[in-house]
């Protein structure tokens, strides 16, 4: 099938085909080992008929593996005949940096939920974030990208939306993210990254987007990959593109993640002690964590402090830490 546009990438599958269709987007790179050669991204679509079209993508950050587990796992198992309308499901976008275990792509460095709304001549990553942005999200109504913590950071499973301005799409994120069933969600106002992630891309496509927070650590658990399952199956019910049993859903706790107060940055390098654990509800001014300095050990640790209360949602896993590395962040309940 030839893209629409002018991305480079050329994609295998026909996406109006019915049934399920897999194969690559071909990411065209030419390099000492081979001379002809493209990247191959693994893709899946399914049709049936008319209803919904979604976009389930992981591996957006390549070290994030809960999501890619899961999608894999549903491109297998998933009935064209319980599917309406279509499902284009991409469970490593970032494959050079999947392939690599790595949240950035070793080719180019590039950080793909930094990288939209993309290049089509630019580097591998700013042509993949073109090819969503340009390609894959005008065919869309919505978009799920399923992040978790990945190397450095663990969450406290969640998903998370950015707040809409307008209330009735507001009312759908919030929908969404009940029907997700996760233990928490939260709405995010000044998210990282800001206007270069799939979620501003989406956003700019007219697509509804809902993100999640699964986990991390750089691995997978049984327990936060069977939420992601089940989850996913839900959300798709939700949004009537997914006709066959759904597993009951837990409460979803709605949080609010504000500005730079709700997050602990290490004031230096060293190695990080937390004086809280994942889920530990927190006050302003409380110690966050210590940076040991093991290369002065006779040297008094620094204490970092949070800044605000709030529910701990997130926290540093790796003991190196460098000055300016997030060590915790919060929520706070969400206020409508
Ligand atoms: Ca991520």
């Amino acid at each position: 099938m030839k893209p629409a546009a002018r991305s480079r990438l050329h994609l295998e599958i026909d996406l109006f085909r019915a049934g399920k269709s897999t194969g690559f987007i071909r990411v065209p790179h030419s390099v000492h080992r081979s001379a002809y050669g493209w990247l191959p991204i693994p893709v899946a679509c399914i049709n049936n008929g008319e209803g919904p079209r979604v976009l389930l993508m992981a591996g957006n950050h390549g070290d994030e593996w809960e999501g890619q587990v899961a999608l894999g796992r549903l491109i297998r198992d998933l009935d064209p005949e319980q599917v309406r309308g279509r499902l284009i499901i991409l469970p490593s976008a970032n494959f050079p940096a999947a392939q690599a275990g790595t949240r950035t792509s070793p080719i180019d460095d590039g950080n793909l939920n930094r990288s939209f709304p993309g290049d089509p001549d630019g580097s591998v990553t700013q042509q993949i974030a073109y090819f969503l942005e340009h390609v894959l999200l005008p065919l869309c109504d919505y978009a799920f990208d399923f992040h978790s913590g990945g190397s450095s950071l663990m969450y406290v499973p969640g998903t998370l939306c950015r707040r809409d301005p307008d209330p009735a799409g507001m009312a759908r994120l919030l929908g969404l993210m009940r029907a997700f069933g996760a233990p928490i969600g939260w709405i995010g106002s000044a998210l990282q990254g800001q206007d270069r992630t799939l979620t501003a891309a989406a956003r700019r496509q007219g697509v509804v987007c809902m993100g999640t927070e699964l986990g991390g650590g750089g691995q997978v658990t049984p327990s936060v990959l069977a939420l992601a399952e089940a989850g996913i199956r839900r959300v798709l019910a939700y949004v009537e593109a997914y006709t066959g049993p759904v597993p009951a859903r837990a409460d979803t706790r709605l949080l609010t993640l504000g500005g730079n107060d709700y997050y602990v940055y290490a004031p230096d390098g060293g190695v990080f002690e937390p004086l809280v654990e994942l889920g530990d509800e927190v006050k302003r001014g409380q110690p966050a964590g210590r940076i040991h300095f093991h290369d002065t050990p006779w040297r008094a640790p620094t204490t970092a402090s949070f800044a605000r209360d709030g529910l701990v949602i997130c926290k540093r896993v790796p003991g190196r830490t460098e000055r300016g590395d997030c060590l915790f962040h919060l929520g706070t309940p969400y206020d409508g």
